[in-house]
């Protein structure tokens, strides 16, 4: 292992990286993997070594339309088994998971530069995502039957929604696969997945490991582009309804291509979360919690503690603890060990835009506490960075950087930080520190977004929804609510005279 210096970060490159077990070449289509009707291919790159692992092949509207053939094929048989069938199914996915854990935690490393401590989080997270959702498949109800209208008994009947198109993105590549596919499973539906075309690998390897566990076509992976293939699933007449993990503006576009045969969307889009710290917050906690969530897989997490709003009175003390814990964050390359906190960007292109974005900070005149610069090459590494001395509606607070970047606000009035916090486009997560008992309860109701920490921030869990408000979409993952979105209500009506 070499360590390399750049200005006061030290990163921490593994030596020789295990080649992980790439899955095999080919669209997963019917069961099994079967070649693309296109020639052309995208290379799949490891970011923190800048290597090319393999290839995929770049998708058509043809293999997009022969999955959701197959897809449509397999709807009929998976929807009629009872709950007790598609839970056995996820609990053997889980168990697959789980013993291949170190094979899933390497390719998905190796695809994404993340740290060993993240890929380990990931993997628990889709284990148990697979867990939950069997569970939370069998246990789901609906209202029992009663008379609404006289001499007539009314039924409600939960059914699966049919073929589910599901688009994911690069930063969670498995787990949000999993957010996906447990809860569409779990509801009786069958689906056609579009990985994100830089991170496909343990998608793929997930299809092939979980074959022979599932009637062929119920699941069908497709690679490729998301204006060809994402945007095939979002218009095909036979896709019942299209989820998509992505950016506003990719969101937008599924949503528009849906309305032609106005299917069912489901939408989680980007987050600029506010951290609100009030004058009697415990600032210490607060710092560290900025730490591990602003930077958080090098912030490329859409609920990422990227924006604090901190009361004027203690900005100066936040704004040292805050600079004193993040000069102290560890980078480095995947397999340097479990406590090396941040890797590399996802790409050479988001890496520009992470820099331009700080290139921007520069030329507004904004300070620049610790970070702001890249990291001597190979791989996509930049500084953990804070930014201070912003004002109200700057670019760098409003808009989503998705790196390794916190810029620092501060407000004088409790009215004005919730009213800041809510000026943003985005409402997927936020956080408010304070020791105040009224303000902890308070404040997070006046809060537009899905999901509002009081002292924490981006602490998961499987049973709760996750999902936003505005900008960030409207779809739910996780929790028996995702499990809601993924089904349809019928109500059958008796004539008893
Ligand atoms: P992206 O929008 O570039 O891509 C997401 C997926 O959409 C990819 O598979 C892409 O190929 C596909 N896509 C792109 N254009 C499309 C189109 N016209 N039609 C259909 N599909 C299309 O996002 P990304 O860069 O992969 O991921 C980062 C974004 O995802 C961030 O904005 C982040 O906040 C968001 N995100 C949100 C959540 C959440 O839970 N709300 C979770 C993770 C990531």
């Amino acid at each position: 292992m070499s360590t390399t210096k750049t200005s006061s970060f030290s990163v921490v490159r593994a030596e020789s990286t295990p080649v992980p077990s790439l899955p095999p070449f080919g669209q997963f289509i019917d069961g099994a993997f079967v070649p693309s009707t296109s020639d052309t291919t995208v290379h799949v790159v490891n970011p923190a070594t800048e290597e090319i692992l393999t290839k995929v092949p770049a998708g058509s509207v043809e293999d997009v339309d022969a999955a959701v053939a197959a897809a449509v094929a397999a709807k009929e048989g998976w929807a009629a088994t009872t709950p007790k069938e598609p839970a056995a199914v996820l609990l053997r996915i889980a168990d697959i998971i789980e013993s291949n854990r170190e094979l899933f935690k390497t390719l998905e490393s190796a695809n994404t530069g993340k740290t060993s401590m993240v890929a380990e989080d990931d993997i628990s997270s889709t284990i148990d995502t697979f867990r939950f959702s069997a569970g939370a498949a069998r246990a789901y109800n609906t209202l029992g039957a009663d008379d609404y209208a006289e001499n007539h008994t009314s039924v409600i009947f939960r059914e699966p929604v049919g073929v589910v198109g599901v688009i994911t993105p690069w930063n969670y590549p498995l787990l949000m696969a999993a957010w996906k596919i447990a809860p569409i499973l779990g509801a009786g539906n069958t689906l056609v997945l579009k990985p994100s075309e830089q991170t496909p690998l343990t998608t793929l390897k997930l299809a092939e490991l979980i074959t022979d566990e599932l009637p062929a076509g119920v699941v069908n992976i497709v690679t490729g582009p998301g204006r060809v293939v994402g945007n095939r699933l979002a218009e095909h007449p036979d896709v019942d309804l299209v989820a998509i993990t992505g950016s506003v503006g990719s969101g937008q576009k599924v949503a528009a291509s849906a309305s032609s045969s106005v299917k069912r969307v489901h939408l989680e889009l980007g987050g600029k979360a506010p951290v609100v710290v009030f004058a009697d917050a415990d600032l210490e906690a607060a710092a560290q919690g900025v730490r591990s969530a602003g930077f958080w897989n090098g912030g490329q997490e859409c609920g990422a503690a990227c924006r604090v709003l901190v009361h004027e009175s203690v900005a100066e003390k936040f704004t040292e603890l805050l600079v004193r814990e993040v000069s102290d964050i560890s980078i480095g390359t995947p397999g340097t060990g479990v406590d090396v906190e941040i890797g590399s960007m996802i790409s050479g292109d988001h890496y520009e835009r992470v820099l331009a974005a700080l290139e921007d900070v520069r030329k507004d005149g904004l300070t620049i506490a610790v970070g702001g610069n890249a990291i001597d090459g190979p791989g996509y590494f930049i500084e953990p960075t804070v930014v201070t001395n912003v004002p109200a509606g700057a670019a760098i607070a409003s808009t989503e950087i998705f790196g390794p970047v916190v810029s620092v606000e501060t407000f004088s009035t409790d009215e004005e930080a919730v009213a800041r916090a809510n000026e943003t486009i985005y409402g997927l997560a936020a956080s408010v520190w304070t020791k105040d008992s009224a303000r902890s309860l308070n404040v997070p109701r006046q809060l537009d977004f899905g999901t509002v920490w009081v002292n924490s921030h981006l602490v998961i869990a499987t049973e709760m929804p996750w999902g936003g408000f505005k900008g960030s979409g409207y779809g739910r993952d996780l929790s028996s609510y995702a499990l809601d979105d993924f089904s349809r209500t019928k109500h059958v009506m008796y004539n008893r005279g």
